[in-house]
């Protein structure tokens, strides 16, 4: 068979070789151990929390080695395509502070290695298809959907291997002139690769993954599509085209791409590129209800998608500083060591990765999300806080105006023990609501031990109440009530002789904070009252009477 002649027929448009593209590509110029990353996404615009977690592993390997980190979109199934898809992406990591330096954008491409669309490079990859072809490593398959369906239930009833290799790679052996006849007839076809590996027999090949180390698996064997009917690659075709051209040296990805890593091996091989450092993540697993470990699952876990992040108003901050405790083992440590540096500066590696399945868990994001607030200026908070109902609960919007709102979310906040109890922007709301009366409700009952004197307890806090007192002035008055009416000025003097009194002053203020808030749990009273003002003071405390 004449290749070359082969090549022709099928590419007769194709007039560019391998060595004009690599011209059009050159090397990047940066600096030794500069690592260049990128995010290949497919343009349905869900992005979900593997994807922001495998994006921190690109960004941090790119950001901290002065290298670069690219967004490139991989539409070649155009049935997945949705509107606006990109700015989606760009948006949602850009929200967790993830930047692209280079590639897709907003507002079109920037980058000096695009088009940054692998459907806007089809002459690109049948350049390299071409050459394939024409070295004898590609060949075209005209085999229909239905020959393929029933070779498969073919193989399955022998109990083979499913697939085109071996003895089931019919089409290797046409001739030049079965060829053009089918293409004179307008068949279809695709492009196959004409792999070398063994059915029999298959060799082990070894690959360094960044994250898992040595992996050792045979190697391929099957003579895989990689140009479809349409001309266009598939994906593992043009990632190896691109990640080379791109100048990737590192390639992050999911476990799920594991299964094809031969032949992607294989690909690199006969296209002649070196193979990139390929990085293959572990997926994100849960415990669940039943206290078994599993996949997060997109069905079943709202967790998974990022908008369940932005609609319970977590803090971008929070988020990422909780991914990075789960992508390194040792961020945590490092954490509690250098609790004010930036976090770019932690010396993340990808050796300390895990390799059999993260564990997310929402408690400990929790957690980790009241650490990070508790950092976070009052003002700065109220400001997120604000934008968030903005999106979420515009309702909120004229409340949240209120220039009181930073002393509000600032409450039990200075000082050497710091309140750590904002955790998100809903739940901050149903935190601090009580202080706005189209929200305020009364969702605790009063102690048992104040029953038949909260109205006492009440009126006489409001006769004695002088808006104007500090702190200990305020208190020696509850106090002075709590005694009056037969309760223990100390919490101790009760627990000692508790036969002596009806409770003490902790109860007596219960029944105040339930008045004025509506709750037993919540910060300083006398703080609160300053905040609220006297008129909604009385006002609370008058109701609340009145409602006994
Ligand atoms: N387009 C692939 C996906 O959406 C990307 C895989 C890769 O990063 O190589 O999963």
């Amino acid at each position: 068979m004449d290749y070359d002649k082969l090549a022709e027929l099928l590419f007769p448009s194709i007039t560019k070789t391998p060595a004009d593209i690599e011209a059009a590509f050159p090397k990047r110029m940066l600096p030794e151990g500069a690592r260049v990353t990128r995010l290949g996404p497919s343009p349905t615009g869900f992005i979900h929390l593997g994807n922001l977690y495998g994006a921190f592993v690109d960004e941090r390997l790119a950001h901290q080695s002065g290298g670069l980190f690219y967004l490139r979109i991989e539409d070649t199934d155009d049935k997945r395509y949705v509107e606006g898809a990109v700015d989606t992406v760009i948006d949602s990591l850009q929200y967790f502070g993830i930047h692209f330096d280079e590639g897709a954008g907003k507002d079109g491409e920037t980058g000096n290695y695009g088009p940054y669309y692998q459907s806007r490079r089809g002459a690109i990859y049948q350049v390299f298809v071409k050459d394939l072809v024409r070295r004898g490593l590609a060949y075209p398959s005209f085999l229909s959907q239905e020959e393929i369906t029933a070779l498969r239930a073919a193989q399955e009833a022998a109990k083979e291997m499913p697939g085109i290799y071996g003895k089931y790679a019919k089409e290797r052996g046409y001739s030049y002139e079965d060829i053009e006849q089918r293409l004179q007839k307008g068949m279809p076809f695709v492009i196959r690769l004409a792999s070398s590996g063994s059915p029999d027999h298959p060799a082990q090949i070894t690959v360094e993954d960044g994250i898992r180390g040595t992996l050792t698996m045979p190697e391929n064997f099957q003579d895989v599509v990689i140009l479809k009917t349409t001309g266009i690659p598939t994906y593992h075709f043009a990632h190896a085209v691109d990640d080379h051209l791109m100048g990737t040296t590192h390639v992050v990805r999911g476990e799920e791409w594991l299964s094809s890593l031969p032949i992607h091996v294989e690909l690199f091989q006969k296209l002649g590129f070196p193979l990139p450092v390929y990085c293959h993540t572990s997926v994100l697993m849960k415990v669940d209800e039943n206290g078994s470990k599993r996949k997060l699952s997109k069905r079943k876990d709202p967790e998974l998608s990022l908008d369940y992040y932005k609609e319970l108003g977590y803090h971008p901050r929070a988020v990422k500083e909780y991914l990075l405790t789960i992508l390194n083992s040792d961020y945590e440590e490092w954490r509690i060591a250098n609790p004010d540096t930036p976090w770019e500066d932690f010396p993340f590696t990808m050796e300390k990765m895990s390799s059999s399945g993260t564990l997310f868990d929402l408690d400990k994001l929790n957690d980790v999300s009241k650490d990070v607030l508790v950092k976070i200026p009052a003002a700065s908070l109220a400001d997120f806080l604000r934008t968030w109902a903005a999106a979420y609960r515009p309702e909120l919007s004229d409340v949240l105006a209120d220039e009181k709102l930073v002393k509000i979310l600032d409450l039990g906040r200075d000082g050497k023990k710091p309140r750590k109890d904002l955790v998100c922007a809903s739940q901050m709301f149903e935190f601090i609501k009580y202080f706005y009366d189209e929200y305020f409700v009364v969702e605790d009952a009063m102690p048992e031990e104040t029953k038949g004197d909260e109205k006492k307890i009440l009126e006489a806090y409001l006769a004695s109440y002088d808006h104007s007192d500090d702190q200990s002035a305020w208190f020696e008055k509850i106090r002075g009530i709590a005694t009056d009416l037969g309760y223990a000025a100390k919490p101790k003097d009760f627990k000692k002789h508790p036969e002596d009194y009806k409770g003490h002053v902790g109860h007596v203020s219960t029944v105040i904070r339930i008045a004025l808030m509506g709750r037993s749990q919540s910060p300083d009273i006398w703080a609160i009252q300053q905040i609220m003002g006297e008129e909604q003071v009385r006002r609370r405390i008058e109701t609340a009477a009145a409602s006994l």
